[in-house]
């Protein structure tokens, strides 16, 4: 055995991958001595608004060592890839990006998308993952404002189903499965959120977390790098007011989970349309929803209230919210 592990091991009953490594299993709950993330350390250094480090404790890694090769059966891949972190904000003491003013929200976004163009014409980069994890409740270990990237050389699982329903559909229809969502929920418009002149927020008919929120641009468009510099301005008035509300409709900061759903980074997606969705994981006040054996083990959710009341909360709680 080498003495560490990282690795991509296939799954051929559901047909998608599992990333192994252990060179995760050293990862502190909370570092001794000081926030890695503030600026002033050697990694961090100073004078920066936004700031991209690599993971110190990557799943994926741009020269990953061999797989195992022992396997007469199972199929494994090399690890190649990156895992980054995405420091928001010098600032230690920040609750939640709502926090943060428009202007360093548009900041990280233009740096976000600086980065998605960096991968475009690398060849093993098939899809970028942006994501965030909020809230010691979900199991954060680093409060300073950060969210995470993962560049992959597989598209993920969930991103596969959304572009083979979508591609299918447009086969059928001849329109995207994602615009005529966003037509629907603003017909009904009981679960609509939040709107701008360039993007709208709902809690989805669909939903499976007790204040999921998919936000998404009008304009039908694939790629983070896609977007125009009005469109990521009010993408940053969008989350910051989504995120407002969603810390205080129930009176308590609200742990979530927010991913980026954009196309693969290579081929013709026309038929996809980019989104985010965050997954608020309180029901009420200090109940967790967990996604337990339903969840994971048969993989359909169980929603214990309607989606309708929860975006009615959720209404009012941004009105509130002075942006
Ligand atoms: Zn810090
Ligand atoms: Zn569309
Ligand atoms: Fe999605």
């Amino acid at each position: 055995m080498n003495k560490y592990v990282i690795e991509l091991r296939w799954d051929p009953i559901l047909g998608e991958w599992v990333m192994v490594s252990n060179i995760r299993e050293k990862r502190p709950w909370q570092p001794r001595g000081g926030c890695p993330f503030c600026p002033g350390t050697l990694e961090t250094g100073y004078d920066w608004e936004v700031l991209i480090l690599p993971n110190k404790f990557p799943m994926l890694m741009l020269k990953p060592p061999k797989p195992t090769k022992h396997h007469k059966f199972f199929k494994v891949s090399k690890a190649i890839g990156e895992c980054k972190v995405l420091i928001e904000t010098p600032v230690h003491d920040v609750e939640d990006l709502h926090e943060l003013s428009a202007e360093q929200l548009t900041k990280i976004l233009i740096l976000l998308v600086k980065e998605v163009k960096k991968y475009l014409g690398i060849k093993w980069a098939k899809y970028f993952m942006f994501f965030r994890n909020k809230g010691k409740e979900i199991g954060v270990s680093l409060t300073h404002p950060h969210s995470q990237i993962y560049v992959l050389p597989f598209i993920p699982n969930k991103v596969m189903r959304e572009l083979k329903n979508s591609r299918s559909y447009f086969k059928r229809k001849g329109r995207c499965l994602f615009c005529d969502v966003i037509d629907a929920e603003k017909s009904e418009g009981t679960r609509v959120i939040y709107e701008n002149n360039l993007w709208i927020a709902f809690i989805p008919f669909f939903s499976h977390w007790p204040f999921e929120i998919h936000i998404y641009p009008k304009r039908h468009t694939q790629l983070l790098t896609d977007l125009n510099s009005t469109e990521i301005k009010e993408l940053a008035l969008a989350l910051k007011t989504v995120l407002c509300g969603l810390n205080s409709v129930l009176g308590k900061p609200m742990p979530y989970m927010m991913v980026l759903h954009q196309s693969p980074l290579k081929g013709n997606y026309d038929f996809y349309h980019l989104h985010l969705e965050i997954y608020g994981a309180f029901r009420s006040i200090g109940k967790l929803k967990y996604a337990a054996s339903m969840e994971h083990g048969g993989g359909n959710f169980t929603y214990d209230d309607v989606p309708e009341e929860n975006a009615k909360r959720l209404r009012e709680a941004i009105k509130n919210c002075m942006i």
